[in-house]
């Protein structure tokens, strides 16, 4: 798998900054039974290099002891339609996608964006 153009970028916020993407596919919705509320989860080509990514969002509402909501987002590049599907099936039986995502990937820990490039 080639990597996307967006990681010949110098910095990460860079990459996401220059980035443009069209959404394939979206997977949806809502994640009912977790404590983030928003699981939206697109399949994304990139328009300069037609690289694919699985893109994941996550928002935990504020809990009280913070004013802020804090969102998380992933983009996880993947070959093609099947391997974003699995990836996302992984994330759906434990919640930890990221984690066992272990190629070059691009996310917002809440604060800032970071890569592992
Ligand atoms: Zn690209």
């Amino acid at each position: 798998m080639k990597n996307c153009c967006i990681f010949s970028c110098t910095t990460a916020w860079e990459a996401v900054r220059s980035s443009s993407f069209e959404a394939v596919e979206e997977f949806g919705g809502e994640g009912e039974g977790y404590s983030w509320s928003d699981g939206c989860k697109k399949l994304l080509r990139c328009k300069n290099c037609g690289a694919l990514f699985l893109n994941y969002r996550m928002k935990f509402l504020a809990m009280g002891y913070s004013s802020d909501d804090i969102s998380y987002s992933y983009y996880l590049p993947v070959s093609n339609r099947v391997e974003a599907i699995e990836y996302m099936n992984k994330f759906m039986e434990s919640g930890r996608l990221s984690d066992s995502y272990d190629k070059i990937k691009i996310w917002f820990d809440g604060a800032k964006w970071c890569w592992n490039k």
